[in-house]
Parts: structure tokens; C-alpha cells; sequence
């Protein structure tokens, strides 16, 4: 599904990702750890098409297509989702009316017929459900004045409303008290199934308490140093990510 070879990407003169290579197939959580500035948000970042970020080396296959060639709104269309470390404020723009625009405008590319409100709203609710969350975030500008777990929790909302092959979360966990980390993770693992694959970006061991990861790869000054099976990341939780020889 998705396969990156060789990545090399730069933001302004600096090489930031150094020679990346994964493989994700469907079904299967992939888990990036690393310490602060090892480039996990920059990966995110280019894998979602975020301008600013020059990729100078290496290739990026999405179920047979060159994803770097593909517009970021595209990426999205083809079932692609990204999560960002900070979810973008849009104010003014209630967040029912967000979400619909970007489900129908993936269910249009799919050749799906587009929902109307009510229509929407009731796929809304089983949503809502399914996640065990509350209404009162649709009501809102999209993210703002949300706290850091009504984001996260916004995030694995669209998340499951748009249905994507690949998920790339990036640091999901971060802030979040334990009932919202306990939510989010839940969300997340009703939403697993074989045809869709994740890659849970994470600095912190914990997440991977509730969600269990196929594969660990541990990221490390823009390459992947480790990789292994969920066991490293309870060997990573031990030892840290002094050992890697960089700060934590
Ligand atoms: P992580 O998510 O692992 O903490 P990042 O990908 O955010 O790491 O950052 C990796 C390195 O790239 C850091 O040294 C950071 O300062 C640098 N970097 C990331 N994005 C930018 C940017 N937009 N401009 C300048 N430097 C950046
Ligand atoms: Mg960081
Ligand atoms: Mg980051």
C-alpha cells in the first residue's frame, strides 16, 4: 500500500529526512518512535504534501501511484488521512459543515452519491456512537477553542467519517489525560481492520499500551535505526532514547 524508499527531504538548507524506507501493507499499524527532532513530523509532513518541504532523494509509492506527485487534496481524495501535532484552527467554519464538505468531496471522487445535512447527520450519529463521543463538538468552529483532547478526539472523528486505506497520525497522544488517550486509542482500534492500514507517529511509549502495533520503527537524527516488533517499544520505554545518542 504504501512504500518509501530512500527518502531524502530538506526544509530550507537542511536535510531534515536522511534515507527512509518503510513498507506498509493493508491492515497493518506501523508505530514511529523517536526523540524530539528526529524528523517524525517532517515524514508526516511530506507524506501529507505540506508545502515547504523539499524531498531531494528517494520515492514514495501509494498503491502503485508516485504520492509526492499527487496535490495534498488529492492525497486526501485517494484515502490518505493525516493527523497533524497541531490541528489547524479554522474559525467561522462550524465543524458539521467542514466535515460534510470533506466527506463528500471523498465520496464524489470515489463515484459516490454526495450526503445531504440529514443524510449526514445520521451517519453522524452512528459515528458519534460507534466512538462513544458527544455532539457538542460539531456544534463549534472547527478546533477552536477546543482543548488539546477535544482535538485529538475531532481527529479520530473525521477520521472514521472519512473512511481512509492509510491513517498517519502524528503524536495523537500528546496532552492527553488518560481518559482521552483511553478514547482516542479506542477509536482508533475500532477503526483498524484489513483493508486499512495506520502509522501512529508517537515519542512516548504509553500509546502503545493500548494500541498494539505490528511493526516499531525507531526514528533517529532522519533515518530509521531500529525496527521490530511491538516488544521494542517496551525496550525503548527501559532503556530510552539516550542510547540512540541523541537527547530525548
Ligand atoms: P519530531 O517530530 O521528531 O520532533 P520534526 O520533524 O518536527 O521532529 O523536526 C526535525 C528537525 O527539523 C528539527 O531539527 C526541526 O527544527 C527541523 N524542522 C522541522 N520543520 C521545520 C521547519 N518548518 N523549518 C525549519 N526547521 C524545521
Ligand atoms: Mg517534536
Ligand atoms: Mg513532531
Amino acid at each position: 500500500m504504501l512504500e518509501i524508499k530512500n527518502l531524502h527531504a530538506r526544509v530550507g538548507d537542511n536535510e531534515i529526512l536522511k534515507g527512509i524506507s518503510l513498507t506498509v501493507k493493508p491492515g497493518e499499524v506501523h508505530a514511529i518512535m523517536g526523540p524530539n527532532g528526529s524528523g517524525k513530523s517532517t515524514l508526516a509532513s511530506v507524506l501529507s504534501g505540506r508545502d515547504g518541504y523539499e524531498v531531494t532523494e528517494g520515492t514514495v509509492t501509494y498503491n502503485g501511484e508516485n504520492l509526492l506527485e499527487l496535490d495534498a487534496d488529492v492525497r486526501a481524495r485517494e484515502g490518505v488521512f493525516l493527523a497533524f501535532q497541531y490541528p489547524v484552527e479554522i474559525p467561522g467554519v462550524n465543524n458539521m459543515y467542514f466535515l460534510r464538505a470533506a466527506v463528500n468531496a471523498v465520496r464524489k471522487h470515489r463515484g459516490q452519491p454526495e450526503l445531504d445535512a440529514g443524510q449526514f447527520l445520521k451517519t453522524v450519529r452512528q459515528t458519534l456512537k460507534l466512538l462513544d463521543l458527544r455532539e457538542d463538538l460539531l456544534n463549534r468552529a472547527v478546533n477552536v477553542g477546543f482543548s488539546g483532547g477535544e482535538k485529538k478526539r475531532n481527529e479520530i472523528f473525521q477520521l472514521a467519517l472519512l473512511d481512509p486505506k492509510l491513517a498517519i497520525l502524528d503524536e495523537t497522544d500528546s496532552g492527553l489525560d488518560i481518559d482521552a488517550l483511553r478514547q482516542v486509542s479506542d477509536g482508533v482500534n475500532k477503526l483498524r481492520s484489513p483493508d486499512r492500514a495506520f502509522v501512529l507517529i508517537t515519542h512516548y511509549q504509553r500509546l502503545l499500551e493500548y494500541i498494539v502495533p505490528d511493526h516499531v520503527h525507531v526514528l533517529s537524527q532522519g533515518k530509521i535505526v531500529m525496527s521490530g516488533d511491538k516488544s521494542l517499544a517496551a525496550e525503548l520505554e527501559k532503556s530510552g532514547y539516550a542510547t540512540l545518542g541523541d537527547a530525548a
